[in-house]
């Protein structure tokens, strides 16, 4: 069984349609993908009619924004009730966010000359994304022909602390941890030692977010180098989180990241999958059975 639990579709960040991401994880054989698109579910229906279609097991999750201590930190949900009233809020709320910085990041780059950074132009290279992010800002840098390519763009303009950054709301993670629970999700931390969040989240955190709920942690991830793999799959295993891994695929739009690169262990997507039953979430593996 290969099994990958975080990917992006075009819904967000990624440059696939959400059937395109399920097909492709097929062709990749994978047994099990999971589409996690950035504060937003709108990929789940048309991926999970595509996981059908194919026979590939499909997990319905999404990667929410959330901070901790002033840093970023990137929560996994696995499985939540896409309808949880208070969830959806908390989701608009981040997604009102991302829309309300873009002007904003535009205006920055008009002002060090680049005068085609137009909202206009923006919306051309977003396409019908309703979670734009500084990936697409970067896509439009590399139309302009500003820079070659996303990570380029990153590294130049749109990185924290870049002549085109600019901050957004995210949601309290440890309120997202119980948001997430309450919705009858399951909270995995993303790629925790990866940039940003490395200096804050230290075993004694864990414990802490383990106490509002908090399940597992993404340990094998592009991000983590073998030294912090095996300190955080000692710290899981003490605590009796669960471990996942994978890929962070985002199509065409970072490199290294290809489908099933990294993988979960079949043990440990049961765990999540019966956890989600537990507290009773609609939501379960669709397209085949584990
Ligand atoms: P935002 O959602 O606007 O905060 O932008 C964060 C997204 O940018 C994440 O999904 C990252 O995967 C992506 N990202 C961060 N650094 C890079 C990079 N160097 N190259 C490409 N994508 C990146
Ligand atoms: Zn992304
Ligand atoms: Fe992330
Ligand atoms: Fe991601």
């Amino acid at each position: 069984m290969r099994i990958d639990l975080h990917t992006h579709s075009r819904v967000s960040d990624g440059t696939q349609a959400p059937a395109e991401l399920v097909r492709a994880a097929a062709t990749a054989g994978l047994d099990v993908v999971a589409i996690t698109d950035h504060d937003i579910t709108a990929g789940w229906e048309e991926a999970a009619a595509a996981a059908e279609e194919v026979g590939i097991g499909l997990v319905r999750g999404i990667e929410v924004s959330t901070r901790f201590r002033g840093s970023g930190v990137h929560l996994l949900a696995y499985l939540p009730d896409p309808d949880d009233p208070r969830l959806v809020a908390e989701l608009g709320r981040i997604l009102d966010g991302r829309e309300e910085r873009v002007p904003a990041m535009l205006a920055q780059l008009r002002a060090l000359g680049y005068d085609g950074a137009t909202e206009e132009a923006l919306a051309e290279v977003a396409g019908d994304t309703e979670a734009t992010g500084r990936p697409h800002v970067a896509d439009l840098l590399v139309r302009l022909g500003a820079v070659r390519d996303r990570n380029e763009a990153f590294v130049r303009f749109l990185s924290a602390g870049g002549p085109a950054y600019v901050d957004r709301y995210a949601t309290d993670l440890t309120e997202m941890i119980r948001l997430v629970t309450d919705a009858r999700g399951v909270p995995v931390i993303a790629h925790p030692w990866g940039r940003g969040s490395a200096d804050v989240l230290d075993r004694d955190a864990f414990v802490v977010l383990q106490e509002a709920g908090l399940f597992g942690l993404e340990v094998d991830h592009l991000d983590h180098d073998p030294q912090q793999r095996g300190r955080l799959r000692e710290i899981a295993g003490s605590l009796g989180l669960a471990v996942t891994g994978s890929s962070d695929h985002h199509g065409l739009g970072k490199t290294n990241h290809e489908l099933g690169r990294e993988t979960t262990r079949p043990d440990q997507l049961a765990r999540i999958v019966a956890r989600a039953a537990e507290l009773g979430s609609p939501t379960t593996i669709v397209g085949r059975a584990l």
